[in-house]
This record gives C-alpha cells, sequence and structure tokens, in this order.
C-alpha cells in the first residue's frame, strides 16, 4: 500500500489473490431464499469450528451481537456487559434500540469481570425489577486492548450464568485470537457460552462479514432477526467464499500479528513520555497513552505514513493485521522514535 502502514484497525486488510479466486469461482445462490451453497458451507463450517449446532452469515460483527441480543432478551431484560465492552460503546446503543434492553455495567481488570460483581448485579424479574437474561463477554476484550479472558474464568461465568439461568453470549470478534494466543482450540472457549459472533473480516482478512453461532432453534430465530434488520444478502456466496478461506487458511497465521504487536509494544514502551501497559498486549492490539494530545498525534504519524485511531484524548490505538510485516513494525517504530526526540 505504498508504504503506507496501516495500523488504524485489522480491519483494513485486503483479500487475497486466493480470495479473489474464490470468490469467482463460489457457485452461487440465493441466500435469502435459502440456496446459496457457499453461504450454506461457510455456517456449517463456523459452526463445526465453534462447536455449535448452526451458524448464520451477517454483514458484519455490530448485526451479528445487536440480532443475538434481541433473540436472547425480551423489551424490559437487562443483559449485564462490562462498561467499555464494544456492545456499549460502539453499537450505537443497539441493545435500547433493537432489543429494548436494558443494560447492567460492570467494571474490569484489563477487560475481565469479577463473577461475583456478576452474581451480585443479576436482577429478578419482580414488578420492580427487571429480569436479568443474558451475560455478554468479549475475548479478545477490544479497549482493554486485545486482552484475553483466561479459561478458568470463562468456566467461571458459565457457573455464575446457570446459577441465574442467564443465557451467555460472547462477542468473539477476535476469539480466535485468543485461542491462537493462548494455543488452544477456539472450542475450549465457545464451550463455555451459548452464543458467540465472530468476526471475519478482522485478523481473519475477509473484506466483510461474521457469523454467529449457536443452537439449531436460536439460529432460526437469529435468520428472523437478520431479515428485519435489513442484512439479507442474496448472491452472499461471493463473501462467504473468503470467509471460508479465513477459517481454513488463515488462523494459525495471527500469531504473527500477536509477535508483531508485541514488538511494537515494546519499542514504544521505551520511548520518553510513551506508556504501553506490556501486561494487556497479549494479541494484536496495543493502546499507547501518549506525551501529548492524540489528534496531534495522528495528524504527525499520518503524515509520515503510519495511520493510527485515537481511542481517548492522549491515547492511539495500534493494531497489527495481515498486511504490516515485521519490518513495517521496525519502520513505524522509526518514524515515532523520529517524532519523539
Ligand atoms: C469490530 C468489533 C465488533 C463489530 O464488528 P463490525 O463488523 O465492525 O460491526 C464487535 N465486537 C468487537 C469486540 C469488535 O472489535
Amino acid at each position: 500500500m505504498n508504504g503506507i502502514i496501516d495500523l488504524r484497525s485489522d480491519t483494513v486488510t485486503r483479500p487475497t489473490p486466493e480470495m479473489y479466486e474464490a470468490m469467482a469461482r463460489a457457485p452461487l445462490g440465493d441466500d435469502v431464499l435459502g440456496d446459496d451453497p457457499t453461504v450454506r458451507e461457510l455456517e456449517e463450517l463456523a459452526a463445526h469450528k465453534t462447536g455449535k449446532d448452526a451458524a448464520v452469515f451477517v454483514p458484519s460483527g455490530t448485526m451479528s451481537n445487536q440480532i443475538a441480543i434481541a433473540c436472547h432478551c425480551q423489551r424490559g431484560d437487562a443483559l449485564i456487559a462490562e462498561q467499555e465492552s464494544h456492545i456499549l460503546f460502539y453499537e450505537v446503543g443497539g441493545p435500547a434500540i433493537h432489543a429494548g434492553a436494558i443494560t447492567w455495567t460492570l467494571p474490569s481488570d484489563r477487560g475481565v469481570m469479577d463473577p461475583e460483581e456478576i452474581a451480585r448485579r443479576v436482577t429478578s424479574a419482580t414488578i420492580h425489577t427487571p429480569g436479568t437474561r443474558l451475560l455478554c463477554l468479549e475475548n479478545t476484550h477490544n479497549r482493554a486492548g486485545g486482552t484475553i479472558i483466561p479459561l478458568e474464568r470463562m468456566r467461571e461465568y458459565r457457573a455464575v450464568a446457570d446459577r441465574f439461568g442467564l443465557k451467555v453470549h460472547l462477542d468473539g470478534a477476535r476469539v480466535f485470537n485468543a485461542a491462537v494466543a493462548l494455543s488452544v482450540d477456539v472450542r475450549e472457549i465457545t464451550r463455555w457460552v451459548d452464543t458467540v459472533s465472530v468476526c471475519l473480516s478482522k485478523g481473519l482478512r475477509a473484506p466483510v462479514g461474521s457469523v454467529l453461532c449457536g443452537p439449531a432453534d436460536f439460529i432460526d430465530r437469529a435468520r428472523l432477526w437478520r431479515k428485519r434488520m435489513g442484512g439479507g444478502m442474496r448472491q452472499a456466496g461471493i463473501l462467504a467464499a473468503c470467509g471460508i478461506l479465513s477459517l481454513t487458511r488463515y488462523v494459525d497465521r495471527l500469531a504473527e500479528d500477536h509477535a508483531n504487536a508485541r514488538r511494537l509494544a515494546e519499542g514504544l514502551a521505551e520511548l520518553p513520555g510513551f506508556e504501553v501497559d506490556l501486561e494487556t498486549v497479549q494479541t494484536n492490539i496495543v493502546q499507547v497513552g501518549l506525551p501529548g494530545e492524540a489528534a496531534i498525534w495522528q495528524a504527525r504519524l499520518h503524515a509520515e505514513g503510519v495511520w493510527c485511531l485515537p481511542t481517548g484524548p492522549r491515547r492511539i490505538r495500534l493494531v497489527t493485521h495481515a498486511d504490516v510485516t515485521k519490518s513495517d513494525v521496525d519502520r513505524a517504530l522509526a518514524i515515532f522514535r523520529q517524532l519523539a526526540g
């Protein structure tokens, strides 16, 4: 990309040559009418990989989460979510709009909530209080810096949920990053949740799309909500063909992104005035505290060909992905050093 190092997000990856070939070859149908064979193949693959009965292909991770919430909650029900979770922070009030759900928000330690605090937050349906139906998790946690929920915690969340009869939805936009970083099959994470949404369009390199996975009857209802939200797509096999490659060919290489993020974080942590909590750099995201205003740093970096996104008044986010190499990381570090100098 003309020497530009785009660290804004792992969503910026471009389709690979083999993705373009797969798009050209994919057998197509009309997925709203239920007969696109490539979409069917992707959905079966996604269900199998996550250990769920069924899956539905949706245009975005946001829609996937919103469909899940709408299927799990009735109007006036409550859900519990971490206070900086994507569902609360970046989905424009979706739970209130689509599901009519109210949200109980909890703090966390680097994206990991305390199971006992969850237990204390659950309300039962009475004439006064909304019934809490759903626990939402995020693994890896975006705003916390790509942090992983330990497997033991996942088990504890399940136990709390079962104690109170809650369903558990995992915003697993980057759940494969977590699995690769932990060196476990992704099912070791997804086995503790009822439903999971997975982004194909982030580190997994597809141009568009997410999959929502869960029990068969839940996915039937999710198809209805997808149509209601305007997310039914016709010859969607063109996109699903890329998603199949995401899940079969591009999972293991996420380890390279993690190594590059680590290299970037360690280099930045040494610069005067820069703050990086290396404990949070567990996958492919680096949150960086700056010695000045984020907007100014963003502009100065942009002028040098390093693109980033502000995530606070004095904070930017850098995300590694397949289109950023180790030498790009070194080049970016040299530019940071020069600007910090
Ligand atoms: C990106 C992201 C989403 C939503 O994905 P879109 O496809 O951009 O709508 C959901 N959750 C998390 C944690 C994300 O990082």
